[in-house]
Order: C-alpha cells, then sequence, then structure tokens
C-alpha cells in the first residue's frame, strides 16, 4: 500500500497508448490505475471523434483521473508525458491568457482543467520516467494497451460549466504577433475542414487532421508538391486577402483580386473556381484520363485534390484498390500542382497573359509524362524496404499508359522505351 493512500489522499497513475501512432488506422488507448483491481481502474479506447493519438489518450487518461477520483480526496497524478503535465500546470497561464491559440488538444486540456477546479481536494501532478520499471505507470501502461485493442469506444464527459471555462483570449495579453496567429490558425482550420469533409463526402472516408497532414508525406506525393499542399493549407502563399493587410500600398492592393475574375483571389477559387484558361481544362483532362481506369470519377474538391493521399477507390469487383488509390493520388495532385504553377505563371511571369487551350493540354500531358519517368527512375534505382519497386509502378501507372499492349516486359525499367500516358479519350 502506498503511504500516501490513507483515505485522503490517493497516487492515480495515467496513460495513454496508441497502435499505429500517426498513421490512418491508428487507435489509441487510456489507462487509470489506481492500485490492484480497484474498481476505479479504467481502460478505455478513444471515440472516433477524437485524434487518434498517443498524445491525446495521455490528456484523456488524466481528464479520466481528475472525473474518476474521489472529489474531496488529494490526489497525486503520475504521469510519464511532459507535454500533458506541463500544459496543465506551467503553461495553463500563459494558454488561458492567450486563449488556447493554435493549441493542440485544446479542448480536452480546458476540460481537464475545469474538473481539476471542480474538485474539493488538490489535484498534483508527478512526472515519471515512462517504461522505467516504475510499476504503477507499468500498471497504467497496460491498461492504456487493453484499452486501445477495444473493439468499441467509450465516448468522455467534454462537457463542463461555463463558468470554469475560459473563453477567447483576454485583450491585454493579446499581442499582434498572436493576433494574426490566431487568424492563420483559424484559416488553417477551416483548410483542413475542408478537407476533412471533402474525403467524407467523397469517399465515405472518415479522417482526423494528423492523418491529413501525414498524408503530405506519402511517397506518392512528390516532395514539391508535399510541399505546395502544406504551405496552401496553412494559407501561405501571398494571394488574396494577404494584399490587404493594412499597411499594405493602395496599388499593390489590387493583387488580391482575380484579374480573369474580379474575385477575390484564394486557393479555392484559384484551384477550383476560376475562369482563367486551364483550370477547367487540366480538371477535364485529368476525368479523361481517369476514364481509362473504369474507377469512379469525382469531381474535383478540397476533399478528392488536397486530400487525394485519402482517397479510396475500388476496382470493378467493388474491392479496395491501393494501386488505383496511389494512381489517383499522384494524378490529381500532380494537375492540382499544375494548375497552381500556370496561375503564378500567368500572374507573375506572363504580366496576366493567358494560356490558349493547346498549352494548357501541352503542359498537362507533359507533366503526367515527366512525373511518370519520374516514377520509372526510382524503381530502376529502387533499394531498401520501402522503395517504389518496378511491379508497384507496373500495377499503378498500366491502367493509363498509352499502347500498354505493345510494352516490352521490362518497360518500367528500361529508359530505352519511350512510354507515355493515354492521350484524349
Ligand atoms: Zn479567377
Amino acid at each position: 500500500m502506498d503511504l500516501e493512500d490513507d483515505g485522503t489522499s490517493q497516487v492515480i497513475a495515467t496513460d495513454g497508448s496508441c497502435i499505429q501512432n500517426g498513421e490512418s488506422r491508428a487507435r489509441a488507448g487510456a489507462g487509470v490505475y489506481y492500485e490492484n483491481d480497484h474498481r476505479r481502474n479504467l481502460s478505455i479506447r478513444l471515440s472516433d471523434e477524437l485524434e487518434q493519438s498517443n498524445q491525446t489518450a495521455e490528456i484523456v487518461a488524466t481528464l479520466l483521473a481528475t472525473t474518476t477520483a474521489e472529489s474531496r480526496t488529494r490526489i497525486t497524478i503520475e504521469t510519464d508525458s511532459r507535454t500533458t503535465m506541463d500544459s496543465l500546470t506551467k503553461w495553463r497561464q500563459r494558454h488561458e491568457d492567450t486563449g488556447y491559440i493554435a493549441q493542440k488538444n485544446a479542448d480536452l486540456t480546458r476540460a481537464t482543467i475545469a474538473s481539476m477546479r471542480q474538485r474539493g481536494g488538490h489535484t498534483l501532478f508527478r512526472w515519471v520516467k515512462g517504461h522505467n520499471g516504475h510499476a504503477r505507470n507499468e500498471e497504467a501502461d497496460k491498461l492504456a494497451a487493453l484499452g486501445a485493442m477495444e473493439t468499441t469506444s467509450t465516448p468522455i464527459r467534454r462537457l463542463f460549466p461555463d463558468t470554469l471555462k475560459v473563453t477567447g483570449a483576454k485583450l491585454q495579453s493579446m499581442t499582434q504577433k498572436l493576433a494574426y496567429q490566431a487568424i492563420c490558425a483559424r484559416k488553417t482550420v477551416a483548410n483542413l475542414d475542408r478537407i476533412v469533409s471533402g474525403v467524407k463526402e467523397a469517399f465515405g472516408l472518415h479522417v482526423h487532421d494528423a492523418t491529413v497532414w501525414n498524408s503530405f508525406r506519402t511517397r506518392h506525393v512528390s516532395r514539391l508538391i508535399s510541399q505546395f499542399l502544406w504551405m496552401a493549407v496553412h494559407d501561405g502563399y501571398m494571394i488574396g486577402s494577404h494584399w490587404l493587410r493594412p499597411k499594405m500600398p493602395p496599388d499593390l492592393q489590387d493583387r488580391a483580386v482575380c484579374a480573369i475574375c474580379g474575385e477575390l483571389e484564394t486557393m479555392t477559387h484559384i484551384t477550383l473556381e476560376c475562369e482563367a484558361t486551364g483550370r477547367e481544362t487540366i480538371w477535364k483532362l485529368l476525368q479523361e484520363v481517369w476514364t481509362h481506369t473504369g474507377a469512379r470519377w469525382h469531381e474535383p474538391c478540397w476533399g478528392t485534390t488536397f486530400g487525394a493521399a485519402c482517397a479510396v477507390f475500388r476496382n470493378a469487383d467493388g474491392a479496395q484498390s491501393a494501386a488505383l488509390e496511389q494512381l489517383w493520388c499522384i494524378l490529381s495532385t500532380e494537375a492540382l500542382h499544375l494548375i497552381w504553377r500556370l496561375r503564378c505563371e500567368r500572374v507573375i511571369q506572363n504580366e496576366g497573359r493567358n494560356f490558349t487551350e493547346s498549352e494548357v493540354a501541352n503542359r498537362f500531358y507533359a507533366a503526367m509524362d515527366a512525373r511518370l519517368d519520374l516514377d520509372r527512375r526510382t524503381a530502376a534505382i529502387a533499394h531498401g524496404r520501402k522503395a517504389l519497386r518496378q511491379k508497384d509502378v507496373e500495377r499503378i501507372w498500366l491502367p493509363v499508359i498509352g499502347n500498354d499492349k505493345e510494352l516490352p516486359p521490362k518497360w518500367v525499367v528500361d529508359s530505352g522505351i519511350l512510354v507515355g500516358i493515354k492521350r484524349g479519350k
């Protein structure tokens, strides 16, 4: 029996666990350990609306400890997560003053703080080194791991009285930089929401923010495009309302508006709405190429383009097809990025001159062929377990390769063979 466990004080160990942390199939569990066979021990799987990650599971475990402990008992929560402990203790004031702007797990952190304030007894924290033979930590870890393997998840109580909630940022603590961060954070959140809801609508798949971020880095998104996706979602490009900042000279403020359509330029406008020659053509050409796969076509939206690496496609038998999904990811992100590049060339280099339809078509096929070449060259020098291999390139690209009946067996790695994607319908 622990010395502190005399009825008026209690040590509780908490831990989070995550299977396949950071991946789309990640499943997280939280563990709360009082003592062996204690009726308040908990082992739960995080409900689907929460991000399935270690860090989220850690904070959920802490929240559960503060809500399940006897209210008047003084509790000491042992955690191996410094982030969790610090966010509830030494960073608390700063985060409350700044309205939790740009903080991960802000709702859960605030719920935990509110829960601590509702308790009659004090809540203390003690950091212990994880996986270091600390008996209570090991038990909490086991409970968390069991939770992650549960087949059903447990919704947790996140509601707390408004009086305990810190709403918004205290104005005196809001520096201009933070205010700007808040605006940017809001735009990032809005863009992520566009992707998440678009993926849900097009592919029926519920993805979390972390999955979207990770999807930008899959090997089927080129490094250049990966940077583009990241910047675009963070609203990092100098377009639209950025030209309307307070100190911007009036003659530059005109640049906020699309010269062709007269509308405020946003990433949505540029990639999905703009009337400039090229945008619509590129999506049409992509549709034509995609028709050759026989798979379903989805109209471009944030979910099918920026979220392309989260796409779900099925082959004729109805089975989910990784090759189709990878091909979609490649073609869709290449098309998206080409639209962005053409827009930048038109506005910045060509002083607003529109491209012709045939210029656009040539650029489209050139971009797709260049990408196919890159994948072939990568496969030719493939080494390492995760490298793109000859059979991968064949599996992914074959449905859209021109003259596919006449291809020699080694077409992928034989650089002497000229291969391109199918033109026209
Ligand atoms: Zn436009």
